[in-house]
């Protein structure tokens, strides 16, 4: 067989093979309805699985703040911003977001996904050590390979196991120490000590980097992430989730902002966030602070759920945020109970091992500003309904 017949072989294999398992992945027709509605391949479901915690995708400032700005700009940024991107827009938010921050300096990135893996290698080089917590987010784990050096997984949340990492690697020579980690976890919805990581990384001179996704514009002073208000080295977050639109963050020192707009290729050779985004994102801004009712009602909504599910006899891992995750235990069980769910007039997302570990497949439901109470109490019906069926 010739070559030109057989190059395509792999993609081929590694299809039937992942039909074979059941983890074939296909994309599905999607479009908002009203509130926490959404049209699935032209059925109406409530949705549990966006991140659209505080409902801003849909608010009429952050739209409106989206489209005069492209009145304004223009509908694109036309370069990078160290060539000729860098509308004045983006000094006022970074400005803005710094103060919220309470960091001296903010650094806009255009996704969460392409600051990780562009900060993480900025800030490492081959003799440095990283250590990562067992659940950081994909984007930090594909950061952290792209910095090629040494690194050490750490036993999720447990700051006695990154102590003994960071005992052994002591006065080997490394360049520096990197510790990695989430401040609230997307698949276990549960929280990192940051006070002991913060203590660790102070004792052993290693720079920590905290990615602040899930808990930007839902939890922390003013809703600005578990971050904020601390001297983190670097804060990394995204406007994709709680702020509504896109766009991500890194907030730190000035010095640091000044290394990453020299050494950050993410930052230098990708084109800036186009106006709309920029608008989006100076709208969420302005809102953020003051949805502490929207922010105390989402997590007693968290609550409240987590709550009725372990009276029904649901495991929900550590989480004590809006992302709540109802372990299933096996692939199959996993599977069969989204569909049942979607059966029932709920999306949500059934999370499946390598993503979390075997054994702990599970319905990863994250809640909403949009979620009323009769919503919820749909899901936990949806929930008991699957348990009297067996
Ligand atoms: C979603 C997410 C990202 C990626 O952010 P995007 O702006 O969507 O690219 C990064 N880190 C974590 C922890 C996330 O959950």
């Amino acid at each position: 067989m010739s070559a030109s017949q057989n190059k395509y072989g792999f993609i081929k294999t590694e299809l039937r093979n992942r039909r074979k398992l059941s983890r074939f992945r296909r994309l599905r027709q999607a479009a908002p309805l009203s509130g926490p509605e959404i049209r699935v391949d032209g059925k109406a479901l409530t949705n549990f699985c966006n991140n659209d915690y505080l409902g801003l995708s849909q608010h009429p400032l952050v739209k409106q703040r989206a489209a005069e700005y492209i009145a304004a700009y223009g509908a694109g940024s036309t370069a990078s911003r160290l060539i000729c991107g860098n509308i004045e827009a983006f000094a006022r938010i970074e400005e803005k977001l710094a103060g919220l921050k309470k960091n001296p300096a903010a650094l806009l990135f255009s996704t969460g996904f392409q600051a990780n893996v562009s900060i993480i290698p900025a800030l490492a080089d081959r003799q440095t050590l990283i250590c990562s917590d067992r659940l950081n987010h994909n984007s930090l784990i594909q950061g952290i390979r792209l910095a090629r050096c040494q690194v050490r997984v750490y036993r999720h949340n447990d700051t006695a196991h990154l102590e003994e990492i960071l005992q052994a690697h002591q006065g080997q020579g490394f360049s520096r120490i990197l510790i990695v980690a989430e401040s609230v976890f997307s698949m276990d919805g549960d929280r990192s000590d940051l006070d002991a990581l913060e203590a660790l990384a102070e004792a052993y001179e290693a720079l920590l980097v905290v990615d602040d996704a899930h808990a930007t514009g839902v939890l922390g002073d003013r809703g600005m992430g578990l971050t904020a208000g601390r001297q983190m080295d670097a804060a990394i977050g995204t406007f994709g989730k709680a702020a509504g639109s896109f766009g991500a963050y890194l907030s730190g020192s000035r010095e640091l902002k000044e290394y990453m707009i020299n050494c950050c290729s993410g930052l230098i050779y990708s084109t800036a966030l186009p106006p709309a985004v920029l608008g989006a994102v100076d709208a969420a801004l302005e809102l953020i602070p003051g949805m502490e009712k929207e922010r105390r009602e989402l997590q007693e909504k968290a609550a409240w759920l987590r709550g009725r599910l372990h009276e029904n006899g649901w495991e929900t891992t550590d989480s004590t945020t809006q992302i709540v995750p109802v372990i299933a235990g096996s692939e199959e069980n996993v599977l069969e109970l989204s569909r049942f769910l979607e059966e029932n007039g709920i999306l949500a997302t059934a999370i499946r091992p390598p993503t979390v570990p075997e054994g702990s497949a599970r319905i990863r439901i994250s809640l909403t500003a949009l979620h009323s109470w009769a919503h919820l109490e749909k899901l936990v019906a949806a929930f008991a309904g699957w348990a009297g069926r067996r």
